[in-house]
């Protein structure tokens, strides 16, 4: 874990994602942070191994405790989120489910919504019930039924915005508020966004937690999670975190870090990109509906100019026609890699209906509002005219 109270800079997020935790010498003036594969540190005597073991000198023991290289990642998101502290994680999941289970312990009640990440929906729906914990899942879009929701007590709010695969937004502000109301915690699930995107914590979230897999590391590499926010809260997971064992690697924190480094040039290509295919989506005559929380027409775009600075490189869309369009489109598509991924430098896309949401009755997906001819497409930085050009071709075969 990596924590700080120092004075907060005024810095631009890219300077902040280039030095942030790098303005230092490495190793024999090394420029950039060695791999520390160390999985012990060794002591030229027993009392400076007490010391660090204590807290008194800065220190690493044991990398599933601490690691020089995952310190170093942490040190940068926490300055990218603008937070007291820092964890990382094995994975996204490893991330989530730490935090959940360190606040969550039988008794306690969560309110979320119905369409979370998929991992996470298990958690609400089957263990942490298992756990004796009283789970309540609200209709992601209406803030009504949150909020009476919330005001029966509860400990932990827990949102992801924009969300999967109908990037419907999240009023962070408005159900922060009613959450402290009845002292519960705010967690913020900020992956599609990115700090780039959205900034949780200054929208009133106490923890924001990622999957570093996605747009954090950026190139389908890595592995990984992340957990900010103020330290006495990002302190307790850290502890069980320890002990559950879930310490991301250190080669992991490496590719995650260099990602780091150009994490808003890349998000803001993102966006770009984004707003180019739906701008060609929405006038194509074989295009039933996009959604994209940027355009004038989805159900929350006043919320998504209020909290984001920028809508993401998420877009889903359903052609006209039955499933076998979808099939037909996706299997023409060159420049689109059908992988259960998001949040590359390449082009990924994928029917929710067959992966992420097979488990879904077609009753359910309706009840979430998946279309169940809907195609989720997580555009990359790739030339947006190549990706259109490629995107008309495939439309000319239906
Ligand atoms: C992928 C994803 C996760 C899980 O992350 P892993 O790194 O795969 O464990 C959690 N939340 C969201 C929104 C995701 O897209």
């Amino acid at each position: 874990m990596n924590s700080s109270k120092k004075q907060k800079l005024h810095i631009g997020l890219s300077t902040q994602s280039v030095w942030g935790g790098e303005d230092q010498l490495f190793l024999e003036g090394a420029t950039i942070p060695p791999v520390s594969f160390n999985v012990a540190y060794g002591y030229e005597n027993v009392e400076d191994w007490y010391d660090v073991a204590t807290g008194k000198k800065q220190g690493h023991i044991y990398s599933r405790n601490t690691n020089p290289t995952t310190a170093i990642l942490e040190e940068k998101m926490r300055l990218l989120d603008n937070a007291e502290a820092c964890c990382s994680f094995s994975t996204g999941m490893a991330a989530i489910s730490n935090t959940l289970y360190t606040f969550l312990t039988p008794g306690k009640r969560v309110i979320s919504q119905k369409d979370t990440y998929g991992g996470t929906s298990v958690l609400f729906m089957d263990f942490l019930p298992a756990r004796g914990v009283d789970v309540q899942l609200c209709d992601t879009s209406n803030f009504d039924a949150f909020e009476e929701a919330i005001n029966k007590g509860c400990d932990v709010l827990y949102l992801e915005t924009p969300t999967n695969p109908t990037l419907k937004i999240v009023d962070i502000k408005r159900l922060a508020v009613a959450a402290h109301a009845v002292g519960a915690l705010v967690v913020v699930d900020n992956t599609f966004a990115t700090p780039i995107n959205q900034q949780p914590l200054a929208l009133g979230a106490d923890l924001v937690v990622y999957s570093a897999t996605k747009f954090l590391g950026g190139h389908a590499d890595a592995l990984g999670g992340i957990l900010s926010g103020e330290k006495k809260w990002v302190e307790q997971v850290f502890a069980y975190r320890e002990i559950n064992g879930a310490a991301l690697h250190p080669m992991s924190a490496y590719l995650i870090l260099r990602g780091l480094r150009t994490l808003e040039i890349r998000m803001l290509r993102h966006n770009d990109n984004a707003e180019c295919i739906v701008r060609y989506l929405s006038d194509h005559p074989k295009i039933a509906a996009v959604f994209y929380p940027g355009i004038p027409t989805h159900l929350n775009h006043q919320i998504a100019l209020d909290q984001m600075t920028g809508f993401g490189g998420v877009l889903s869309f359903s052609p006209k026609g039955d499933y076998t369009n979808v099939k037909k489109i996706l299997e023409s598509l060159k420049l689109v890699r059908l992988a259960a991924h998001l949040g590359s430098v390449d082009t990924i896309a994928g029917p929710p209906r067959t992966t992420s949401h097979v488990e879904a009755s077609p009753e359910q997906r309706k009840k979430l509002g998946i279309p169940e001819n809907l195609i989720r497409y997580s555009v990359g930085i790739e030339n947006a005219v190549d990706l259109i050009a490629d995107l008309d071709q495939a439309l000319d075969q239906v």
